[in-house]
């Protein structure tokens, strides 16, 4: 099977082709970040627009990088939610149009189940079950994956995602957009111990995460450091907050997988990229016997080859999408339309 993959829900927009799956034969991403950088987010009027200038272009390459032609493509995988709706639909309009003119399979994918499988490309031999911890930039999820396209929530965040408070204190600090990679570098240079931010733990025994406290103390240290005229260690906060929310994430994931006996844990979204989340959660499972896996850094983000890679699994198992598949926004990890 080779698989066409599309991926335009947010700011990347990005075309894969795949052999059976986990196979990359190619996977381009054209990044729009310079054009949403002047706004410190994406605007998503902005993003749609680019993403129509865009698509075909990217999926010439695509296919040129993958030394394929349509005619080779036998199967077409593509996001259709969760994400901006105008992003979505320029996506899904190509595949469709693809799809329907090469009267090939389509596969509607969940973006965010699509983070979770960027580990079985890059670890060949991977299978479930495992829990993963899904941190991305509009997501925060403890889920235990029992097989292919079976996922038990067994905790989320209550406000913000991981990934949204790395964008929200970066912004503080002045540090531009995405904020994440930013603070990742300044924390290597800081004193994760200079500052002491909060960590939400909410009741014994929950697998939830709250990071809009820890958000809120960090722009309270800000204001009052300003109000006294003191100096801001821009480096010293970086590190002290990524210290906060490595350390909960770690900790509620390592005594997850405990709990459930299970001993292996797939890291998963853009914060996966995250160099302190990497070595501390592999420091703890190493400690606790647990197998530790996470994709490589062009993996972590936005990809069509993580697309294609569910659209695949979701093919075999039988699974079909119909030409009238709409995109779906707030779409939740395991449901299907
Ligand atoms: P979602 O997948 O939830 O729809 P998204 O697609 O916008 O959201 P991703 O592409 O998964 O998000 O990840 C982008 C997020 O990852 C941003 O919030 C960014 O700041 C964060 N991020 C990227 N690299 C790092 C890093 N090294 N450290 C921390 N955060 C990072
Ligand atoms: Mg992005
Ligand atoms: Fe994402």
């Amino acid at each position: 099977i080779i698989t066409l993959a599309i991926e335009s829900s947010c700011d990347e927009t990005s075309v894969s082709v795949l052999k059976n799956g986990r196979e990359v034969l190619s996977n381009i991403i054209n990044s729009q970040i310079e054009q949403h950088k002047k706004f410190g987010g994406v605007v998503p009027e902005v993003a749609s627009r680019k993403h129509i200038e865009n698509i075909n272009g990217v999926i010439s390459e695509a296919l040129e990088k993958a030394e394929v032609s349509f005619s080779d493509i036998t199967h077409v995988g593509v996001t259709y939610g969760p994400g901006l709706v105008g992003a979505l639909l320029v996506g899904l309009s190509a595949a469709k149009a693809i799809a329907f003119a090469r009267e090939i399979p389509l596969n509607g994918v969940n973006h965010i189940e699509g983070h979770v499988y960027a580990n079985f490309i890059e670890h060949k031999e991977l299978e479930p079950p495992f829990i993963c911890l899904i941190v991305s930039g509009g997501h925060t999820h403890l889920v235990y994956m029992k097989d292919y396209g079976q996922y038990e929530v067994l905790g989320k965040t209550r406000d913000d995602a991981a990934g949204e408070a790395f964008d929200k204190v970066a912004r503080a600090l002045g540090l531009g957009y995405p904020g994440g990679p930013q603070i990742d570098k300044l924390a290597k240079e800081g004193n994760s111990d200079a500052i002491q931010f909060p960590k939400a733990y909410l009741e014994e025994g929950s697998y939830d995460f709250s990071f809009s406290g820890l958000k809120s103390a960090v722009l309270n240290y800000l204001n009052s450091q300003k109000m006294k005229g003191l100096d801001i260690q821009v480096a010293d906060v970086a590190a002290s907050f990524q210290k906060s929310v490595v350390e909960i994430l770690t900790e509620k994931t390592i005594k997850c997988a405990l709990e459930k006996g299970v001993n292996r844990v797939v890291l998963a979204g853009g914060v996966a990229a995250n160099s302190g989340l990497r070595s501390y959660l592999q420091g703890e499972c190493g400690k606790n016997n647990i197998d530790l896996k996470y994709p490589s850094l062009t993996l972590c983000t936005d990809n069509a080859a993580m697309i294609g890679c569910v659209a695949y699994y979701d093919y075999v198992r039988g699974l079909r999408s119909n030409l009238d598949l709409n995109a779906i926004p707030s779409l939740k990890i395991g449901d299907h339309y």
